[in-house]
Parts: C-alpha cells; structure tokens; sequence
C-alpha cells in the first residue's frame, strides 16, 4: 500500500454515515427558500458551533440570513481549501427529508443541502484524523443563489470581504465529468412603444409607427445575431447565443397595439466580457428604435459570468489524483451546461473552482433525491483532496 492508499483508506474510516445523513436531514428539515434562508442557517450554525467548530456569521449585505463560515486550519503554512455550498432552494412547496431506497429525498436534497453534508462530513474527518498536516480548509454556505428570487449577492459580498481559499470545492449536482468551461449568461425584457394613443385599426394615423412590426424585426436582427455568434465555438461550451422565449402584444384584434414586449437570454464564452455582450445587445435596440420609430426600453439582468478552469492547476491534480486513488480513473474533462458558484468565483477573483457533488436528481422540482452512498464517497473525495492540495507551500 503506498501513502496515498494508505491515507486515503484511513479517511474512508473515519467517514460515519449515519452522522453524514443525520446531518444532510436536519438541513433539509428546515424550509430555505432563496432570500429566507436565516433558519437554516442558523441550524448549521448550532450544529458546527456544538461540534466545536469555531462559527463566524457575516451578514455579506444579507443581515436576514447572515452566512455560516468554518475556517479549520491544521496550524501550518500551505494552500487553503474552499468548501462552498447554498443553502437556499427555490421556491417550490416544501417537502421534509424521507429515505427511500438508499436515497434521502425532500427540498433541497439534491440542490444542494446533501451536497453540503458531505462536505461537512470530510471538515470532521480531516479534525477527527489529523490527516491535514499543511494549510487550512474554509468552509462556506449561504443564501440567495436562485434565480430569479437571488442572484448570487450574498456569495459576491463574501468573495469581496475575502471569504476566499485558493481553491473551491463545490457540491452541486455534478458527478460523471470534470466540468471545464461554461456560458455566462443574463435575462433581458424589451418593452417596445409607440407614443400614440390606443384606437380602432381603421382609425390609426397612417404614418404610425407599428410596435408588432418593429417586435418582429427585432427577432429577425437577433436572428442574424445568432448566426454571426455561431461562428464562435469553444469544443467544452459551445456557441454564444441570444434566445428569445417569449413574444407578446396587442389587446384585441382590431385595435392597433401601443406596446408589446419579448423576453429571453444571451449567453457567451469565457473571455467576452458581460459588460460587452450588454453594449451590444443595447446598441441593436437603439438602432431598431430609430429605424422603427419606437421606443424601445430593456431590462437586462445580469445571472452569472461565464467559467473557465485550468486543467493544469494544482486543485485540479489533487482532486484527479484523489479521484483516482478512490475510483482508480480521474473524471474525464466536459463541460458546464448550467452557471453556479464557480462562476462568480472565476468572473470576480480568477479563483479555479470544481463543482463536484453527490449523484443527484430531480433539481428544481419536488421530486429531489440524493443517492446517500454517493454522499459518503464525496465526504471521502472532499477530505482526500484537501489532504493533497492543502500540503503544497505557497
Ligand atoms: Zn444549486
């Protein structure tokens, strides 16, 4: 057995499932839904506090429901590693915690309260072994991570005071790849006016600018805009795009519309800068504005920047030498459909971020289950790649 074995199988030991589930349970017994997140933050906070664990509680500009942050340092200079979760879920009708053949279900279970777990479960091995001999472990958990009730604020606040490790862990629902490169992404609404008043189509003014036509042109313009975005292509992410979902306007049939209003996305790749895909996006509208002879007004809601993650950085060694110690393969590079925590920590620090969680399912419905071996095989992974990462003097 050489030391990474022999660390590694040490730390399976230590792992206690049923503390690990008892956990993830009460975590999911207390209703989080985005924005209304103090009670189970609370929770946590008890519970790590009646641990031993030293609990700060930052507001992070959302005072209603303060943060949970664990620093659990082994003493000695090395890398600090980051555990990162939230605790909020969307707003959907609360389910409590049940087990049902090998997995634990309810609100929250699979995004990402088990997720969370797990990494509480490998803060407690790494104390209860010893085995961090370098460097620290920061743990995290917050709220108003859900779209569209939160958007990331309180993690930005955190990532701004310097709640920050070198590296992030993040157990979100992704287990088969190592997800590499993502789209950001931002909502945007038009509103599309003309100033006259409503009246009967036969009565309109002649030269009366239309608000359906100048609406209809605007899907074509952004039709010619996907086109030319297509032609950029990143192998792991894809394409960038503007999507329009929704298009609607007009009272009734033989009244001439004042207004109407489409709603969609724009997405891009790592190294085009948000503020730039809005520029553009808003110089189309006042162009269509003028040629139309509208009034056209947008809001645009910014989600999340895109992602990017290094395969050659120090986390990511760690974490594929402590993937291939447990499962004897490392997970093979793919890419990030949706935008999580790791986005907002490579857009606003440059900080290399793995989302890594437990097998999950049923995300965003009330039908969420986590698979609760796939929890302690985490716990495992998380503490085995803290032992590696952290151990590497700065
Ligand atoms: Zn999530």
């Amino acid at each position: 057995m050489n030391t990474n074995t022999r660390i590694s199988a040490y730390l399976r030991q230590a792992v206690q499932r049923q503390r690990l589930l008892d956990t993830a349970r009460q975590l999911i017994a207390v209703p989080s839904r985005t924005g209304e997140g103090g009670a189970v933050a609370d929770r946590l906070a008890d519970l790590l506090h009646n641990e031993g664990f030293t609990v700060e509680r930052p507001a992070a500009d959302h005072p209603t429901a303060p943060a949970v942050v664990v620093r659990f340092t082994s003493g000695k200079p090395g890398r600090t590693l980051q555990f990162n979760g939230h605790l909020d879920t969307v707003h959907l009708p609360f389910v409590p915690p049940a087990i049902v053949e090998g997995r634990l279900t309810g609100s929250g279970a699979a995004d990402m309260k088990g997720g969370i777990a797990a990494a509480i479960e490998a803060l407690r091995i790494l104390r209860d072994t010893g085995a961090l001999t370098a460097g620290a472990v920061l743990l995290t958990a917050h709220d108003l991570h859900e779209a569209p009730w939160g958007l990331g604020q309180q993690l930005n606040a955190l990532i701004s005071e310097g709640y920050v490790g070198d590296a992030v862990l993040l157990p979100e629902p992704l287990c088969d790849h190592l997800p590499i490169a993502g789209r950001g992404n931002a909502t945007w609404k038009t509103i599309i006016r003309r100033a006259g008043e409503p009246v009967h189509e036969v009565m309109r003014p002649p030269e009366e600018p239309s608000v359906l036509a100048a609406g209809a042109e605007l899907i074509v313009r952004l039709g010619r805009l996907q086109e030319r975005l297509s032609a950029q292509s990143d192998p792991l992410a894809g394409s960038p795009s503007v999507f329009v979902g929704q298009f609607h306007g007009g009272e009734i049939y033989n009244q001439y519309p004042q207004q109407c209003w489409l709603e969609g996305t724009c997405r891009w790749l790592p190294g085009t800068s948000p503020a730039e895909v809005e520029y553009d996006f808003r110089a189309l509208l006042t162009e269509l504005a003028r040629d139309t002879r509208t009034r056209i007004d947008v809001e645009w809601t910014f989600i999340r920047d895109a992602f990017y993650l290094e395969p050659n950085t120090p986390i990511v060694q760690a974490f594929q030498q402590a993937c291939t110690t447990i499962s004897g393969q490392p997970l093979p590079p793919g890419p990030k459909l949706f935008v999580d925590d790791g986005n907002s920590f490579y857009g606003l620090k440059n900080i290399p971020t793995i989302t890594h969680g437990p097998r999950a399912g049923g995300q965003h419905t009330v039908k969420e289950w986590v698979d609760i071996d796939d929890m302690v095989r985490v716990a495992h992974l998380y503490a085995l790649t803290a032992v590696f990462y952290c151990q590497e003097p700065q």
